[in-house]
Order: C-alpha cells, then sequence, then structure tokens
C-alpha cells in the first residue's frame, strides 16, 4: 500500500495555482455544468437533497417522473411521508429525506412565502438544508456565487495542494479566499467535471491531464 504523504499548503501559491489552472479547465469543460436536472429553485432543492449518497444520474431518474407530481410546495406538504417516502424510496436514506423535503416545504410555505429564499442564511433554516445544498442552489439556481464541496472538490482540493481541509464547510472557506468570487459556482463545476473525467478517486489519469504541469500530485501516488 502506498504511504500517504502529508501535503503542505501554500495559499498564495495555491491562488496562483488556480489562476493557472481555471482557464485550462475552462478550455476542457466549456459544457462544464451541474448535472442535476430541474427547472425551478425548487426543483433544485428537492433534487439537491436527494442527492445525498445517490449519484445525480439516479436523481435525475427519479426526478423525471417525481416532478411531473409535485410541482409546488403544497403539493409536497399535501403528500404524506409515507408517498413520499415511497417516491423517492430508490435514492436511498428516503424516510430522512422525505421528512425534510416535506419540513423544507412547510417552512418555505410558512416563513418564505411558497418561494425558495435565495440567501444561505435563510436556506439554512430549510430542514435538510446544509452549506454545500444551500450554496448549489444559490449558484445554479439563482446566479449567487456558491462554492459546493462534494467528494471531488475535497479530493481535487487535496491533490492540487489547494486546501488539506476534509471538512466540507472548512474547505469552502478555505478556497473561498483563494478562488475569485465571480468563479465560485464555475470552479466548483469544473473541479466537479474534472474529478469525473481524468483525476478520479481510485486511478487517476495523470498522463493525459491537461492541468498535471500545475499539479503537485501529477504522477506521484503518494499524494493521491
Ligand atoms: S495530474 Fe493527476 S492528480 Fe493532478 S489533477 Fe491531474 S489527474 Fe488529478
Amino acid at each position: 500500500m502506498t504511504k500517504r504523504i502529508k501535503i503542505s499548503i501554500d495559499k498564495a501559491e495555491a491562488a496562483q495555482r488556480i489562476k493557472r489552472i481555471y482557464p485550462v479547465l475552462k478550455e476542457a469543460y466549456p459544457n462544464a455544468t451541474i448535472a442535476l436536472k430541474f427547472v425551478n429553485p425548487l426543483e433544485l432543492l428537492i433534487a439537491t437533497i436527494l442527492s445525498a449518497q445517490c449519484t445525480d444520474k439516479r436523481v435525475n431518474m427519479v426526478t423525471k417522473d417525481l416532478f411531473k407530481k409535485y410541482k409546488s410546495p403544497a403539493d409536497w406538504i399535501e403528500t404524506d411521508v409515507e408517498e413520499i417516502q415511497n417516491d423517492i424510496r430508490s435514492t436511498g436514506f428516503y424516510r430522512n429525506k422525505a421528512i425534510n423535503i416535506k419540513g423544507a416545504c412547510e417552512k418555505i410555505v410558512e416563513d418564505f412565502n411558497g418561494k425558495v429564499p435565495a440567501t444561505m442564511e435563510e436556506l439554512l433554516t430549510l430542514p435538510g438544508v446544509g452549506r454545500k445544498t444551500a450554496n448549489c442552489v444559490l449558484g445554479d439556481a439563482f446566479g449567487i456565487p456558491g462554492i459546493t464541496c462534494d467528494t471531488h472538490v475535497i479530493r481535487l482540493s487535496r491533490r492540487l495542494a489547494l486546501s488539506d481541509n476534509k471538512d466540507p464547510v472548512k474547505l469552502e472557506f478555505d478556497l473561498a479566499e483563494i478562488v475569485p468570487k465571480r468563479n465560485w459556482t464555475k470552479f466548483s463545476h469544473l473541479i466537479i467535471t474534472h474529478g469525473r473525467t481524468f483525476c478520479m478517486a481510485r486511478k487517476p489519469n495523470c498522463p493525459d491531464c491537461p492541468i498535471a504541469k500545475y499539479c503537485p500530485a501529477a504522477n506521484k501516488p503518494g499524494l493521491w
């Protein structure tokens, strides 16, 4: 087994590295965007809650029919939680997800006039919504910059020596210091896409990676 080497992070160097890799990734993935399918903030909120411990592909399969049945917060509120659980069962952890979705919709109606709120502070008051979900909704439904720290962003941040924090909230704050705010949402999509395309967890494809020359972990299994 390869011994994992401790990585050292220099924030100024990390910011420079981002400056270099960002345009390369943008060119490599001109269409990088969120994989979840949605047409309004409510759908994205629900899809993001469903995506916990589930693939985006599976969520999209489920929401295809789900969003025909549930179109408004009222539709979720008026449905028994057991029925919701049944409708979302294949996304896993369906019991809690159903309770959270129903609770979030109740709060949206009671406190936010039936509309998904568009601030981090307000989104965090909804059951089942943490910073990752909130950033996703802010960035992709409202166009308000947000860094989404999923498993790919955590892994690639370490390999690229941007941050060694595995805690998504601490990592988000680290990245917020070194990624220009206007790029937060796009940066997340690019890193996630790169994590799926070249920089996979088990065997990254360093030889073909377009940002290998900027990556401290390139071809160094001890840094993966
Ligand atoms: S060089 Fe390797 S470790 Fe670095 S980003 Fe590319 S695929 Fe990942």
